[in-house]
């Protein structure tokens, strides 16, 4: 299996090239040349199987021929042994045909960590056979991060600087970082938004130089394992609700749509998907593109779930490419005319393909809230705002088909206040991080200004 890039500028590459690398050079994604698809025996025979083993064929249906399949076997298994709940990624039900799929069971509590857990893995299975040291950079809007270290803290041929948007993540993701004790790891509070650390990774990137004298690599969502992992749950959740005879529809609470477009991976691959729901809090790029067909970056505000706080939804590069039949040379007109305008306008033909599979909606404050104490006397599950904000999306569509899945992208408890404050119950840590406060943090402060990153981050990886 090759991958190409977006923009059609960079040379194809394996698998193994796409995941350490994460930006193609010419600044776009990559992409397989070809989606991998499965027969409708396959997908029906992944009914009733643990997760870890349909993780191995789904994820290695784009490694290809560059991961032994029983080292992805092992990999999975060991990535998944790490959750606390034995189903992995089990599904609760709220309403007649509506469940939640719970993604929160692993070290962080956050869904990033069914994508990071097997990346780690993958990073120290391909680095260590080359004997190489990597250096990763990663921008978060609080779950990323958190998910990034609890994966690559302590691993021999990976060093990772987390930067994330001083203020703006809640006290228990920031701890998620900051706690870590290996050396391995260093954590960032830059003075700026989501959007600003974003693009300083960007830039980080774009740096030849710097890439030359360290080798980066970038786990955030535009990396390609990511989506492939994230495409696992659609496959188990919409099996277990009746797949492949009876198509699900997914719900997902959005900001850089890697979760989203990961829905439509699993399409592709051959998973009959009804309806993929983008439901986004007030920072609504994406739910305004799939209503509207302008794709148009607004200014971004502060909410309660501050995972969707972006206005630059980097993986719907990766959805247009597929609209615009895979024209890179439009991609790169696009995006680029984006990145200097923040704005786009999506072609008419690749705006009727996309709405042939998605919706968007964005979901205020105060419905959030009134969500979560909705759900807590309806149900008796207490949810995260951002998992709420997918549950409230529901009423504001009305041709879903089929059993509906909200994925439920956090624990509760990694946002107690807001929860506390909405419902007067006060989420309790699961065991095993109940100590979190306690520990001790360990974090820089600096300027959202590009140099000086690009300087800190060149000083560690060659501490
Ligand atoms: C990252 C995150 C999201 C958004 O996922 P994307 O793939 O960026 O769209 C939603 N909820 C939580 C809790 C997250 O951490």
């Amino acid at each position: 299996m090759r991958y190409i890039s977006t923009r059609g500028q960079s040379p194809s590459v394996g698998f193994t090239d796409a995941v350490l690398a994460g930006l193609a050079p010419d600044g776009g994604l990559y992409v397989p040349d070809t989606w991998p698809a499965f027969s409708r025996e396959t997908i029906a025979g992944f009914a009733g199987r643990p997760y870890a083993e349909v993780a191995a064929e789904v994820i290695g249906a784009f490694a290809g021929d560059e991961i032994a399949p029983e080292d992805m076997r092992r990999m999975c298994e060991e990535a998944y042994a790490t959750f606390n709940h034995k189903a992995v990624v089990p599904l609760v039900q709220i309403g007649p045909d509506v469940f939640l799929a719970e993604l929160f069971h692993g070290p962080s509590l956050a869904f990033k960590d069914v994508a990071m857990q097997i990346l780690a893995r993958l990073y120290d299975h391909l680095l260590g056979a080359q004997n190489r040291t990597q250096t990763i950079v990663c921008a978060t809007s609080g779950d990323t991060g958190g998910a990034a270290v609890e994966a690559f803290r302590g691993r021999k041929n990976v060093k990772i600087v987390a930067l994330f948007p001083e203020g703006r993540i809640s006290e228990v993701q920031r701890r998620f970082m900051t706690t870590a004790e290996e050396d391995n790891v260093a954590c960032v509070a830059v003075k700026g938004t989501f959007d600003d650390c974003q693009a300083i990774v960007k830039q980080t990137f774009q740096d030849q130089a710097l890439r030359q004298a360290v080798d980066l690599s970038g786990v955030n969502s535009i990396n390609f394992a990511r989506i492939a992992a994230q495409a696992v749950y659609y496959f188990t959740t919409a099996v277990a609700l009746g797949a492949p005879h009876r198509p699900a529809s997914f719900c997902v609470p959005s900001g850089n749509f890697g979760d989203a477009f990961a829905g439509y991976v699993a399409m592709r691959m051959g998973l009959p998907v009804a309806r993929i729901v983008a439901a986004t809090n007030a920072n609504d790029i994406l739910s305004r593109a799939f209503e509207t067909g302008r794709y148009a970056r607004g200014a971004v505000q502060a909410t309660i779930s501050p995972a969707m706080d972006i206005q630059s939804a980097s993986n719907f590069e990766r959805l247009y490419f597929e609209g615009v039949r895979r024209d890179p040379v439009e991609t790169a007109r696009a995006f680029q005319a984006f990145g200097e305008a923040g704005a786009l306008d999506i072609p008419p033909q690749a705006f009727a393909t996309m709405r042939e599979l998605f919706r968007g909606v964005a979901i205020g404050e105060d419905e959030t809230v009134r969500t979560i104490v909705s759900t807590l006397n309806e149900t008796g599950e207490l949810i995260d705002p951002h998992t709420a904000v997918g549950v409230a999306a529901l009423r504001h569509v009305d041709d879903l088909r089929g059993p509906v899945v909200v994925l439920s992208t956090a624990h509760a408890a990694k946002f107690p206040e807001d929860v506390a404050k909405a419902s007067g119950v006060t989420p309790a840590l699961p065991r095993g991080v109940a100590n979190l406060a306690d520990r001790r943090e360990r974090y820089e402060h600096l300027p959202a200004e590009a140099e000086t990153i690009k300087a800190y981050v060149r000083a560690f990886a060659e501490s």
